[in-house]
């Protein structure tokens, strides 16, 4: 075999493909692990969510609706906005793929923060773009930095807003003042993945923000039905943004790009308010209890707007991370993102975060950490 493997495509290191559970159980000798490592919604998915799915699984014979009319529809009145302004994709992943292909010419620019999430530069070296990577400034995106990297080759900017992993916002006069200094050439792409965790005043204007802003540049919001939702298994997302661009995404995209499960389960799951509400506010609970204890152990946790958080564990986190799965918590070691010292844990259940805390305690002092 002789594989002629375009550079660009040799230059990618692969996603790390996380081993299933089961196997990392059976690896360690554990049963009964708890995951707080993908900033999932423990709670989830709602019942009325599998009632409909169940519902649905008859209909498999046929594809699903390529316009998904009825989700589109549904999304663009809670939001507000028109559904021609409205792009699903099989998670907010595949609509940051469409970004790339509809926009982005071999040596074309783009712009990320590092560290943040890291889906958008792979995307961008399949595709032969450039990567234009400034560091975050103090945990927060670095506007000026970001806006000091612009040349005449960018054609995208990706602001994870709350940034993953820091959980940190975008302040909304920040980004106003930001927007109005983009030329009208470059879009702006703003990934609120975890708005629905975020308090009403760092919240953005979505309708002004993405209907034609005379002279400005044109803004695309991500969001997805895979955090609060609890949804992350079906793959929805969406993007909002101007018709004209929504266009061109469309011209990229497969025509049965959301299935027919993935269409039902998020109409469902849009409809019930009150589980909607409940992981919002369990989640908020949750998550100023763990930031509070774990300050009792000598570590540093870090505000968050979002379903998990920062911690500085003043030792060697990768350690930490196998010492917390001998013990049954899976979290996330933040070495590879540039923080040797931090772990991000996504807020469980009530359950869940005691055993997190006990765990977390047990590991720090079996270390000597602090
Ligand atoms: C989890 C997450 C997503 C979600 O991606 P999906 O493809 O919708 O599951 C997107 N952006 C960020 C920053 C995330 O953390």
């Amino acid at each position: 075999m002789k594989l002629n493997i375009p550079d660009n495509i040799a230059a990618i290191t692969p996603y790390p493909p996380g081993k299933p559970i089961d196997e990392l159980e059976r690896e360690y000798g554990i049963t009964g692990s708890i995951k707080l490592a993908s900033n999932e919604n423990p709670w989830g998915p709602s019942s009325r969510v599998v009632t409909a799915l169940h519902e649905e699984l008859m209909s498999l014979n046929r594809y699903p609706d390529g316009s998904c009319y009825y989700l589109t529809e549904a999304i663009a009145e809670k939001i507000g906005v028109d559904p021609a302004e409205i792009v699903l994709g099989n998670g907010s992943n595949e609509v940051i793929e469409f970004l790339v292909k509809a926009f982005i010419r071999e040596g074309d620019e783009v712009i990320t923060s590092h560290p943040s999430f890291l889906m958008y530069q792979k995307i961008v070296q399949v595709r032969g773009g450039v990567n234009r990577v400034v560091p975050l400034s103090d945990m927060k995106h670095d506007l000026e930095g970001v806006h000091d990297t612009i040349s005449e080759k960018t054609r995208l900017v990706f602001l994870d807003n709350p940034n993953n992993p820091t959980g940190t916002v975008i302040n909304p006069v920040d980004l106003h003042g930001f927007l109005c200094k983009v030329p009208e050439s470059v879009i702006v792409v703003l990934d609120e993945a975890y708005v629905d965790y975020v308090d009403k005043a760092f919240r953005v204007d979505t309708k002004n923000l993405v209907r034609h802003r005379r002279g400005s540049c044109p803004v695309v919001l991500l969001r997805t039905f895979s955090k609060a939702y609890g949804l992350p298994g079906l793959r929805v997302g969406f993007g909002i943004m101007a018709a004209e661009v929504a266009a061109c995404l469309h011209r990229v995209r497969q025509p049965f790009n959301i299935n027919r499960m993935a269409q039902v389960g998020a109409l469902a799951a849009l409809d019930d308010e009150a589980f909607y509400q409940q992981t919002l506010d369990n989640t908020r609970k949750g998550l100023h209890f763990l930031s509070g204890e774990v300050g009792g152990f000598g570590c540093i946790s870090y505000p968050s707007q979002t379903n998990f958080f920062l911690i500085d564990i003043r030792g060697d986190a990768d350690t930490l991370y196998r010492e917390m799965l001998c013990r049954g918590v899976i979290v996330r070691s933040m070495s590879s993102y540039g923080f040797p010292h931090f772990i991000r844990v996504t807020v469980g259940t009530e359950e869940e975060n005691i055993r997190f805390l006990a765990a977390l305690k047990d590991c720090m002092d079996t270390l000597g950490y602090v």
